[in-house]
């Protein structure tokens, strides 16, 4: 999160991928390989550190992780331990200095970060230091981080990473490196992924395990919520800086659309849930059609969920260009709109004629459906019925998924029929709040504040509580 963001725009945004090695020869390459699988996450800027014991050494750029390191010789970043960072924000924030692990010379060595998630707190704490003098250098929320680390409050006493992780509110995975150790640490709502896993005496941490899969790398375990893991050459050591919360605030649109379809995300693997999302959609939303198509690839696995249970058949109505960069960040409506017309085309000679539903993950701005759905009427499209596998969208999120402003929001002030009048379908149909935690265990484990604008942790200081009365 951009830590001016406050100040420009009410929305905090951001949501980042994160991959940590301790024990392997080259960690550097098994850093790149996990940062690659977790491209998803982020695509504007990476970064990988890492310590050979003596010496630190580090490389980021902005871009894709193929770019930020083609061409780079990887043999500078020797060492066996290390962590990286995929960075997704928004256009506003392109500051090279944000991009992470944030690495910082402390009096007792250096110390790097990497972050995925929104602290609710760090304006507060930010003002805290730069009031007593502190210099900060990036713009983002994760350096507050550092700042606690170096701090002798927290510096000189025993368990001092757990007591700094303590200070924090809001939503994070943290990987935190020091030239001996990784550590991996959830907040106590769990509202990020973060996953350990082992090959022989190697440990990963990742945000998904789709990253572990390449590398023949074993699934452990999740960190808990409110543990801290310390990953050196003893081994692995758990702690806790803080207890769970009673009910887990785990983020839900990990499920429906950020993680990769191959992880296991909060217990259940990610591409099962969506499929049972569909087909939840199909019961709660029938509707009579010829054809179910999906807007890919988001739309999927919930596709898939909906023609099985519906019975009405499946087919590719879209064909995605894979070359298209995210249409969802572009800076203007305009933008997003050819951005989508470029990425999705529609398959004419499946869709004429034809009464289709139409299923995709999520409604946010609305352009992708308007743009799409007139696209298969000009197309022969007979009815277009949209069904989504997520509830309507109402409320911006402040802990690190990227939604625009309650007014941007094409559900932020609209009814379902306003909504479907707007994109031009035939019937709109959302999954509902009681659905969408229906694959779930304990269904109180979730954060469903964007379409409940039930939020469990507040923005604090002045500025955070003006977004929520404006938003609230
Ligand atoms: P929109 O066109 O604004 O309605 O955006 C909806 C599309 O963007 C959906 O098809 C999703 O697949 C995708 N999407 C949803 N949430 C996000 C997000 N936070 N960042 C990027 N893409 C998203």
């Amino acid at each position: 999160m951009d830590a001016n963001y406050e100040e420009n725009s009410p929305a905090l945004r951001e949501a980042c991928g994160i991959f940590g090695v301790f024990g392997t020869e080259n960690a550097a390459s098994e850093i790149y390989n996990g940062l690659f699988a977790l491209q998803h996450r982020g695509q504007e800027g990476a970064g990988i550190v890492v310590s050979d014991g003596e010496k630190v050494r580090s490389h980021k750029d902005r871009g894709l992780v193929s770019e930020v390191f083609s061409g780079y010789p990887m043999e500078r970043l020797s060492g066996h331990l290390g962590i990286g960072h995929v960075r997704y924000s928004t256009t506003g924030v392109d500051r090279i200095q944000n991009i992470q692990p944030l690495v910082a010379e402390c009096s007792d060595g250096i110390w790097s970060v990497a972050h995925n998630g929104n602290l609710t707190n760090a304006a507060v704490i930010r003002r805290m230091y730069q009031k007593a003098g502190a210099i900060f250098q990036t713009s983002t929320d994760s350096e507050v981080l550092v700042h606690l680390l170096s701090d002798p409050m927290f510096r000189l006493r025993p368990q001092r990473v757990g007591r700094t992780l303590g200070e924090l509110e809001g939503a994070f995975a943290f990987l935190i490196m020091n030239k001996n150790s990784i550590m991996g640490a959830r907040d106590p709502h769990g509202f990020k992924p973060l996953s350990i896993g082992r090959k022989e005496n190697e440990w990963f941490l990742s945000s998904e395990t789709c990253a572990f899969g390449h590398s023949n790398i074993e699934y452990v375990r999740d960190v808990e919520p409110g543990e801290l893991v310390v990953i050196d050459k003893n081994g692995l050591n758990s702690s806790f800086f803080a207890e769970r919360t009673r009910n887990l605030s785990q983020c839900v649109f990990e499920n429906i659309y950020f993680a990769r379809p191959d992880s296991l995300v909060f217990g259940r693997n990610v591409h099962e849930v969506r499929v049972q999302y569909g087909a939840l959609l199909a019961k709660q939303h029938p509707v009579d059609a010829d054809l179910v198509i999906s807007v890919p690839d988001s739309g999927n696995s919930a596709a898939l969920g909906y023609s099985r249970e519906s019975g009405i058949p499946l087919d590719y109505g879209f064909i995605r260009n894979h070359y298209v960069g995210r249409t969802f960040i572009m800076p203007n409506e305009k933008a997003r709109a050819a951005g989508v017309d470029m990425k999705l085309a529609v398959l004419a000679e499946v869709v004429k004629g034809k009464r289709i539903v139409v299923v995709d993950d999520s409604i946010v701005r609305g352009t992708t459906a308007r743009r799409r759905i007139d696209a298969l009427r000009k197309n022969g499209a007979k009815e277009v019925h949209m069904r989504i596998s997520c509830p309507a969208i109402t409320h911006p999120c402040f802990y690190g998924i990227d939604f625009p402003t309650k007014e941007e929001l094409i559900a932020g002030n609209r009814d379902t029929n306003e909504v479907c009048e707007r994109v031009g379908a035939d019937s709109v149909g959302h999954l509902s709040v009681e659905n969408l935690l229906a694959p779930f265990e304990n269904r109180r484990n979730f954060c469903t504040a964007c379409f409940t604008g039930d939020y469990s942790v507040e923005v604090t200081g002045k500025k955070g509580k003006k977004i929520l009365e404006k938003h609230g």
